[in-house]
Order: C-alpha cells, then sequence, then structure tokens
C-alpha cells in the first residue's frame, strides 16, 4: 500500500497584519494537521501585487512562529507562480467556458442596481452574462482598441461541461463538521454571476490561483474560514474542469469582533503583533482565541 501524504495550508493574503481571527484560523489547520499526521504548509496569497507588502510577510511568519508553528521553507508565493495560472486559464479557454469581458466596475454596478440583480456571495455584484452589460459589439470594440478586459466563466457553459465530465452527476464536496463528521455536500455554482477567472491587472483571480495551488502542493485539507465556504461552489467546479483532485474541506466558524461582527482589518486590540508588544504571551492569546466568540 502506498502511504497517502496529508498536506494542508494556511493561506493569508500579505495586506494587513494578522489579527486574532488569522490565528485562530492558523491554529486551527495546525493542529489539525499534527493530529493526522499531517504537513502544515503557509502560503502567501499575495496576487493583488499593489496591496501586498513584503514587509507584511515577514510579520506574518513572526507571528505564526510565535504561537508556535513551523512549515517547511521555501514557501509558495502566488506572485511567482503566474505562469502556472496562465496556463490553467488556457486550459478553461479551450474547454470554452471564458469570455473576454471589458465592461467597468461601475457600468457593472450601476446594472445589478438598476436590474435588482442582487450580489454574488462574497458581495461582489453579481454579473449576469455575455452582452448584459455593454453589448457584445461594445465589448469587441473596446478590446481591438487595447483596453484592459478581464477574462469570465460562462456559468451555465462551465456547469453544463461540468456535468459532462462528472457523466451528470452533481460537482460535490466533503466537509468535515466540528464534530469530526464527515459530510457530502452539493456545490451550487450556480448562485453566483459570471465571475472573473483572470483579472484585468493580473492574469489570474483568487479562485484560479487558489485551485492551481491547491494541486500543486498536493493539499489534501483545505480548513479556512467559513466566510470561504461559498467559495467552495466555484473552487470544486474549476477543479472538475481542470480535472484536479479534491481536497477534503473544512470551513471553520469566525471570530467576532465587540460588535457581533466578523473580524476584518487588524487594530490595536486584535493585531497579534500588537498583542505581543503589550506583553501577552502566546498562550494567553491562545486562551482568548479558545474562549472569543464565534459564529458561522
Ligand atoms: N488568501 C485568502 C485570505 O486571506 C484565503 C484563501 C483560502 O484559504 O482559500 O482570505
Amino acid at each position: 500500500m502506498t502511504a497517502v501524504s496529508l498536506n494542508f495550508r494556511f493561506a493569508p493574503s500579505p495586506n494587513g497584519l494578522l489579527h486574532l481571527g488569522h490565528a485562530y484560523s492558523a491554529l486551527t489547520t495546525f493542529e489539525m494537521a499534527r493530529a493526522l499526521g499531517g504537513t502544515f504548509l503557509l502560503r502567501i496569497e499575495d496576487i493583488d501585487v499593489t496591496r501586498s507588502r513584503v514587509a507584511f510577510v515577514d510579520a506574518i511568519k513572526n507571528d505564526l512562529a510565535w504561537l508556535g508553528m513551523t512549515w517547511p521553507e521555501p514557501v509558495l508565493v502566488q506572485s511567482q507562480r503566474f505562469a502556472a495560472y496562465r496556463q490553467a486559464a488556457r486550459h478553461l479557454q479551450d474547454l470554452g467556458v471564458l469570455y473576454p469581458c471589458a465592461a467597468t466596475r461601475t457600468e457593472i454596478q450601476a446594472i445589478a442596481a438598476a436590474n435588482n440583480a442582487g450580489s454574488d456571495p462574497d458581495g461582489a455584484p453579481l454579473y449576469p452574462g455575455r452582452g448584459h452589460v455593454i453589448s457584445n459589439l461594445e465589448n469587441n470594440e473596446r478590446i481591438k482598441a487595447g483596453q484592459s478586459h478581464a477574462l469570465r466563466l460562462d456559468m451555465s457553459r462551465a456547469i453544463e461541461i461540468a456535468s459532462q465530465i462528472l457523466q451528470g452527476k452533481p460537482v460535490q464536496f466533503s466537509e468535515i463538521e466540528d464534530n469530526g463528521n464527515i459530510k457530502r455536500c452539493t456545490a451550487a455554482p450556480q448562485r453566483w454571476g459570471d465571475v472573473v477567472i483572470v483579472r484585468k491587472d493580473v492574469p489570474t483571480s483568487y479562485h484560479l490561483a487558489v485551485v492551481v495551488d491547491d494541486a500543486h502542493q498536493g493539499i489534501s485539507h483545505v480548513t479556512r474560514g467559513h466566510d470561504l465556504f461559498f467559495a467552495t461552489d466555484i473552487q470544486r467546479l474549476l477543479q472538475v474542469l481542470l480535472e484536479l483532485p479534491e481536497p477534503i474541506y473544512h470551513h471553520h466558524a469566525l471570530i467576532l469582533d465587540n460588535t457581533g461582527k466578523k473580524l476584518s482589518k487588524s487594530n490595536d486590540a486584535t493585531a497579534l503583533q500588537f498583542l505581543r508588544n503589550s506583553g501577552k504571551s502566546a498562550d494567553e492569546i491562545k486562551d482568548v482565541i479558545k474562549n472569543a466568540r464565534k459564529r458561522r
């Protein structure tokens, strides 16, 4: 029998300091990896090159090490992987599921508001499909004139092709629940509009980079916050289309701030660096995290 290697990852974006919510996510991942005899990997998700800072990468590493975590070096840095993302995007283009879109953010927002179209689960205005924001003719003119454009997923076509690949079975994933039970879930990519797969400014998007790298790093378990639960719809769909392996998922509860909202930005009260500098020990932080109010 061949041994299966179990790989876990913590994948922060280096555009700010880690806060208690990140620490909870990293520790959940680290502890699950240790309990199952797997490897904890750190991955730097810096495709947003204008917002990412090397200083934050260093701060992330210092904070994780201070909390007692270790990982193999060198860590994977997404801004060095653009060639791999381009190749995956070409694969999707060959399947006929991507189309170029030169509509501006303002135009998309205006149409979504006028049509009461709602938004994607991540809050972006729902993109209603080719030709619905600007005409196909206008789109082609802009692209011919050299205006920058994104590549969007033709969602209904993508779902159709995935269904062909799966011989009529739905796109599914396995979710580890808090009690350790594993539940089989059906992904619902149709709740998303035609999402961006290749952005205007970089040759990838969050979803594409994640599935390419989870496969590249042999990630067996994706552990992350419940705010990314619906991202699994898109990511599983892409994995099917790109014929990539299926990881197991665990979406953990989120630490709430004083007002009952999910922690978003780091401030003096929540950033690990500030807490450390104010004399808190790593064990004290772990206690704070354990006792913090959380919700899915
Ligand atoms: N880079 C993402 C974030 O910082 C996490 C991606 C993931 O875990 O899939 O929110």
